[in-house]
């Protein structure tokens, strides 16, 4: 709870079914130094000023992650586990529609391990100001709009180009609004919480400087980096 006595909830996403990881277990329970991704991304949001976690994972894994994560490692802060929907903002949408009587939700993908305790409160501290603020890092690369012939159309200018991360983080109120707005539309073009704010509010949406580190581990060549990562924090 934060000085004001306002209380911030996380809801941690696990109900993708990682196709591009290539393997037949789901990417957020491969293990990285005998653990799995899971554990690390949950255990962050333990050690961070945060008063409850809502984790979210498919509706066949419910029951293993309540017994094998939430148990096993003891996470008091997993208030419920529940079950996702078919894209990610369904899940989203379910694990908000779980929460009750907090002021701000910070969402975060489960397949970030390497999110900080440090960086989960800076959200916190950013929310509280700000009602809405996403975790993001500036572009190293040129980025290209290619057209649909795989030619390059247009090179943004890359001094105001960034690459969002998670967590992304709301007054509860009005994230669950937008993401009502966007059931009700029935809308599929959204592909991360920002765009649902952006979309079906009118509020600002600051960008907070995020780290490097905090990768999503995607293909199998991220687990190597995640390991390195981890062996250096
Ligand atoms: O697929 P992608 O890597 O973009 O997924 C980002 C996060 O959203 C992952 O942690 C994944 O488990 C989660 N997700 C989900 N429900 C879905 C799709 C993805 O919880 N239907």
């Amino acid at each position: 709870m934060t000085a004001d006595g306002k209380r911030t909830a996380a809801v941690v996403l696990a109900a993708g079914s990682g196709k591009r990881m290539g393997t037949a277990v789901h990417k957020q329970y491969l293990l990285i130094k005998d653990r799995p991704v899971i554990y690390y991304t949950l255990q962050a949001f333990e050690d961070s000023e945060v008063d409850e976690v809502i984790l979210v994972t498919g509706a066949d894994e419910v029951d293993y992650c309540r017994k094998e994560i939430v148990e096993a490692y003891r996470f008091k802060k997993v208030r419920d586990v529940v079950a996702g929907g078919k894209e990610r903002y369904d899940s989203v949408y379910e694990g908000l529609k779980a929460l009750s009587g907090c002021d701000y939700v910070l969402i975060h993908d489960g397949a970030r391990p390497l999110i900080s305790r440090t960086l989960i409160n800076a959200n916190i501290n950013c929310v509280q100001e700000t009602k809405a603020c996403i975790t993001a890092v500036p572009a190293k690369d040129t980025i290209k709009v290619a057209d649909d012939n795989g030619y390059v159309a247009d090179t943004p200018d890359r001094s105001r180009l960034w690459q969002i991360q998670t967590p992304q983080s709301f007054s509860y109120a009005l994230v669950l609004e937008a993401y009502r707005k966007r059931e009700e539309a029935m809308d599929g073009t959204m592909t991360d919480d920002a765009m649902v704010v952006e979309k079906y509010t009118s509020h600002p949406i600051r960008l907070l400087k995020g780290d490097y580190r905090n990768i999503k581990i995607t293909t199998p060549e991220d687990l190597v980096i995640a390991e390195a990562f981890l062996d250096n924090l």
